[in-house]
């Protein structure tokens, strides 16, 4: 199993650091974050130290994402919440600030006053259509 000595995660994983476990098997840990954006907010990670999406092998990561729904109902469930988020930050650029991947699962309620910034703008359709085939060709190298 990959780890990092030096990551917080990891030092989780190892028993090194409490948390307040709400799951646990031979794929992921799922914990209360400490730091909690609304009630319930829960952390699902890898045992396996991998800092994003970019570097997880793509079966272990469908096995992080197997066990997400089953996690999140019971998290709604405890909390009363009927919503939720499930975002991964990936990279420093957007607000990842522990380098072991995660999932958040942040219950929302209707006025519960949470604001996660999202400014949408009109895709600009020329450039988009060259952005688009640039994504495809780094796909298909
Ligand atoms: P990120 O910004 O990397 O997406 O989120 C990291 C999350 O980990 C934050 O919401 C933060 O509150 C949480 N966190 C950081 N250190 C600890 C810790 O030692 N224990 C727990 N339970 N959560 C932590
Ligand atoms: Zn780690």
């Amino acid at each position: 199993m990959a780890t990092d000595p030096t990551c917080i995660f990891c030092k989780i994983v190892a028993g090194q650091i409490p948390c307040l476990k709400v799951y646990e098997d031979d794929v992921v840990l799922s914990f209360l974050d400490i730091g909690p954006i609304a009630h319930g907010h829960t952390l699902v990670i890898p045992k396996s130290h991998y800092p994003t999406v970019m570097e997880i092998p793509p079966e272990v990561l469908a096995a992080v994402n197997q066990r997400i729904p089953k996690i999140a109902r019971a998290v709604l469930a405890a909390s009363g919440a009927k919503a939720c988020h499930v975002l991964a930050n990936n990279g420093e650029e957007a607000m990842q600030s522990v380098h072991h991947l995660h999932y958040h699962i942040v219950p929302r309620a209707s006025g519960d006053g949470i604001r996660i910034p999202w400014n949408t703008r009109d895709l600009d359709k020329t450039a988009g259509a060259g952005l688009a085939q640039a994504i495809q060709a780094a796909l298909a190298s």
